[in-house]
């Protein structure tokens, strides 16, 4: 169970990639949408996508809770399509480079009520996407006064009469959460520091386990900002979405399931909000291209590597002693000769071999930092991010920065056995201290 749960903190961070490692900046989606009293949602999409192949259809993933779809091109004529399950098929003459699409359709909110919630998110396919990254996502939300909505970026809300428009906008988009709940659902807390605002919503109503986690999130928020880099971002919406068995970052919105908040006073649940926030750096700010497995590397075990550090310089070694036994006792206990105890090279995303990214990998990291000049790292990773932001960061633009950085060629041909073998051996679980008796 609770390994169960550690893994799920783990596996927080769910983005999807492009097909190519180049950043396309050309996919455009312009989203209004409107609840009506039936709490059906009025949804015009205008969808900029870009086509590599020539081709007669278009793939989009759109679920068939979608009603009354039309789908017209630029000059608004009418475009035939096939719908199936999961599947939007748009039937073109002939696609390649920039295609300008719109569809309306309807959603019946209900079909994504949990609680009083309603949660909408990518797996749901609410929104008809390819799989890729979207850049510049506009969405505008009208809802009934008696609702409010929740995503990424927010910008503005306008009221008029007896509705509300919330204004959202994004420049990376990879998980279009959209959060309608009772206006009077969540207790808001909201804090602004140094020019940061933060907003909570929790409807938990444990106050004291809000509250760590509120100051847990700040202070790996202002670590981050200090050794990562400066945030552009000035807002960060943290939100808690009954029912749902993981914690997830988006740009500047964090969704969190209630188990983390009840769990929060174990220990193995105190440093989710950290993980997390880094995801602001790592995964929001740089961007990461998963369709190729063995990216989970730079996404999640280089996360999980700087929140090591985060535990060491802002709690003690001690702190960082107790995570890198309990990383090992993870792989060695629930890993270790599995399908999932695979080498990162030969990782193949199929959704069993996860854990080594959070496992090992992160515990390899360290014991590389530990071993160079654990400044030049530290520098090394404000310099990642900044060379990166906005762009992909894949774990061959890692293996050449880290080689800049680590001249002991001995050192760096351990990274490269460790890349192409699974386990870890001896000396890097030799750097772990036992624990005291
Ligand atoms: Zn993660």
């Amino acid at each position: 169970m609770i390994r169960r749960l550690a893994y799920l903190v783990a596996i927080s961070l769910i983005l999807f990639s492009g097909c190519s490692l180049k950043r396309n900046s050309n996919l455009l989606y312009n989203f209004k949408a409107s609840l009506d009293s039936l709490k059906i949602l009025h949804v015009s999409a205008i969808l900029e996508l870009k086509c590599n192949k020539d081709s007669s259809c278009m793939k989009l993933n759109l679920k068939n809770y979608a009603n009354n779809i039309k789908i017209f091109d630029k000059n608004n004529v009418s475009i035939n399509y096939i719908h199936t399950s999961d599947t939007l098929i748009v039937l073109l003459k002939s696609i390649k480079g920039i295609t300008q699409l719109k569809i309306d359709y309807e959603l019946p909110v209900d079909s994504f009520k949990v609680d009083s919630v309603f949660y909408l998110a990518r797996s749901a396919k609410w929104i008809p996407f390819v799989y890729d990254n979207i850049y510049d996502l506009s969405m505008d939300i009208t809802l009934p006064k008696k609702y409010a909505a929740y995503s990424s970026c927010f910008i503005d809300s306008v009221s008029d009469n007896n509705k509300t428009t919330y204004k959202f906008h994004n420049v990376n988009n990879t998980s279009f959460p959209l959060i309608i709940a009772p206006s009077n659902f969540y207790t808001q807390t909201s804090k602004t520091i140094s020019g940061y605002k933060f907003d909570y919503f929790f409807y938990s109503k444990d106050s004291v386990c809000n509250r760590m986690i509120i100051d847990e999130s700040i202070r790996a928020f202002f670590y981050c900002n200090s050794k990562i880099g400066k945030e552009e971002i000035k807002q960060k919406t943290f939100i808690e979405c009954p029912e749902i068995q993981y914690v997830q970052s988006h740009r500047g919105f964090i969704t969190i399931g209630t188990d983390f908040i009840k769990n929060y006073r174990l220990p193995e649940y105190k440093f989710w909000p950290s993980h997390e926030m880094i995801h602001q750096w790592i995964g929001s700010g740089i961007e990461i291209p998963l369709k190729n497995g063995d990216n989970d590397f730079t996404c999640e075990s280089f996360t999980e590597f700087i929140r090591f550090l985060y535990m060491k310089d802002m709690f003690g070694s001690d702190s960082l002693d107790y995570q890198l036994r309990y990383n090992l006792a993870l792989y060695d206990q629930f890993v270790k000769g599995t399908k999932s105890d695979v080498a990162i090279n030969k990782y193949v995303n199929n959704g069993d071999a996860v854990d080594l990214f959070y496992n090992n990998a992160p515990i390899f990291l360290y014991y590389l930092f530990v071993n160079s000049d654990e400044k030049k790292i530290r520098n090394m990773i404000k310099s990642i991010y900044s060379s990166y932001y906005n762009k992909y960061f894949t774990l061959s633009d890692f293996h050449k920065i880290l080689s800049e950085n680590v001249k002991d060629k001995k050192l760096m041909s351990k990274f490269d056995y460790f890349l192409d073998n699974k386990g870890i051996s001896k000396d890097v679980r030799d750097l772990i201290p036992q624990k005291k008796k």
